[in-house]
């Protein structure tokens, strides 16, 4: 094969991906439409690295629990009915992965390579000596007695995975985190002491540094808007500047990375990836009083929101917000954010120094990401990894990378590859 491989996306996926690639042997070139890596959905999450967490959103239980939430002022997840297609059939889908079944076997393989991953992540950082503001801990905070036994029932699906976890009750968890206020009520919480939180945004940057040192070709400021193929083979790729000029650029092989984007390149191939952008926000405010702010990460499990600190700052991210349009922020789920953050550390930041960040996780019905070889020679999947793409980016692009070069890759990739589409 020639070794020239062409990467669309610069999210933390496809510029994981075109480092694993480059350190292989290939020579890569990474296309990306904005002017840097990770300036959509990898821009501005909640930078969690808990395997043990990483499941699909179809659950048991999950559409009828979403259905009792919908007059709720703060709640998870948003969802606005829109007269589309795409809407209607993901959904449809995203039902039918919510069986018990389903749920189970899609949660292992998300767990599978997120495990695989975050060593992966540890190992990279540590012998690149990057610091992308990583925090040892994690926190999952359980409001109700409800809650906490839904806790107690994880945490032995956590001991079959191997991962290390203490549920504590209110009294434990405050001694804990003593910065946690103490006037909101809390049942207990489940503590990991492996997983971690880091700068997405600020690990993708230092990447695409490595990659390009390593000879990487990095093209900003061009979109990808065709993948051209003959005889089943992928041949080469139209690129429009932002200028607006059209090139052709010849290739053999292309690695689709691009997020929600990914699912416009892949159709005119007959390729049809069910793939919806499900919005999520965050709010970013200066730490004032350090002694006030957690020492950790935390997960407010009832509203599904994550405090992360990073550096300086309090990263406050969450909320699911299914058929956003446009590029306004919305209200309510910013003030879910600040609810959350004012409920348990309201002391640690001013919320007038917050800037807010909204993104479009790019997510299957099942959860599970798309890797590797497609019914197309040459044409490769690297997407789909909805709520943990930070998580998977790592073990996700090493994976793309030996598949490329023939190698066997580190994990079972049962239910991970295309052909779970056919
Ligand atoms: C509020 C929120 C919190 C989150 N928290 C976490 C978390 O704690 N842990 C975690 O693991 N994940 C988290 N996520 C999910 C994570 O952010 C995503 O899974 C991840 O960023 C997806 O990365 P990506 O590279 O696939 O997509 P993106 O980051 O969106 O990158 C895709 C890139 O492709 C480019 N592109 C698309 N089409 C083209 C084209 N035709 N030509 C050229 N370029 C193109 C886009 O410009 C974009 O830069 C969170 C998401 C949100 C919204």
């Amino acid at each position: 094969m020639s070794n020239r491989v062409v990467v669309i996306g610069g999210g933390i996926v496809g510029v994981t991906t075109a480092f694993f690639l480059q350190r292989a042997g290939l020579q890569v070139t990474l296309i990306e439409r904005r002017s840097g890596v990770a300036q959509e959905c990898s821009f501005g999450n909640a930078g969690v690295v808990a395997p043990g967490y990483v499941g699909p959103w179809a659950a048991p239980g999950m559409a009828a629990k979403v259905l009792s939430m919908t007059f709720q002022a703060h709640r998870p997840v948003r969802w606005h009915p829109r007269m589309s297609t795409a809407q209607w059939s993901w959904l449809r889908a995203w039902w039918r992965a919510c069986s018990a079944e389903r749920h189970n076997s899609n949660r292992a393989r998300m767990q599978r390579l997120a495990l695989y991953s975050r060593e992966l992540l540890l190992q990279i950082g540590r012998s690149l000596q990057l610091d992308y503001e990583q925090r040892t801990g994690y926190l999952q905070l359980l409001r109700t007695p409800k809650e906490f036994a839904a806790a107690q029932a994880h945490a032995a699906k956590l001991t079959e995975l191997g991962i290390r976890h203490r549920l504590m009750d209110a009294a434990e968890a405050r001694e804990h985190e003593p910065s946690l206020n103490p006037d909101t009520l809390l049942a207990g919480a489940l503590h990991l002491p492996d997983d971690f939180t880091g700068n997405c945004a600020l690990f993708a940057r230092l990447i695409r540094s490595q990659a390009q040192a390593l000879g990487c070709e990095l093209r900003f400021g061009e979109a990808v808007d065709a993948i051209e193929t003959s005889d089943s083979r992928v041949t080469g790729l139209r690129v429009r500047s932002v200028l607006g000029q059209d090139a052709r650029l010849g290739c053999e092989h292309v690695v689709v990375a691009g997020g929600v984007g990914s699912a416009a390149l892949l159709a005119p191939l007959g390729l049809r990836v069910p793939l919806l952008g499900i919005r999520g926000y965050s709010a970013t405010t200066l730490i004032h009083a350090p002694e006030h702010a957690p020492r950790e990460s935390v997960m407010d499990e009832h509203y599904k929101v994550a405090v992360t600190r990073m550096g300086n700052r309090l990263r406050v991210a969450g909320t699911a917000e299914i058929g956003a349009r446009g590029d306004t922020h919305n209200r309510l789920a910013l003030e879910t954010l600040h609810k959350v953050l004012q409920d348990w550390f309201p002391a640690a930041s001013r919320s007038s120094t917050a800037t807010y960040w909204h993104g479009d996780r790019p997510m299957l019905p099942d959860g599970a990401p798309l890797l590797g070889e497609t019914p197309v020679a040459g044409l490769w999947l690297n997407l789909g990894h909805g709520s943990s793409g930070w998580a998977m980016a790592c073990g996700s692009a090493q994976i793309t990378a030996d598949l490329i070069c023939g190698n066997a890759p580190g994990i079972d990739l049962d239910g991970l590859r295309w052909a779970r589409y056919q």
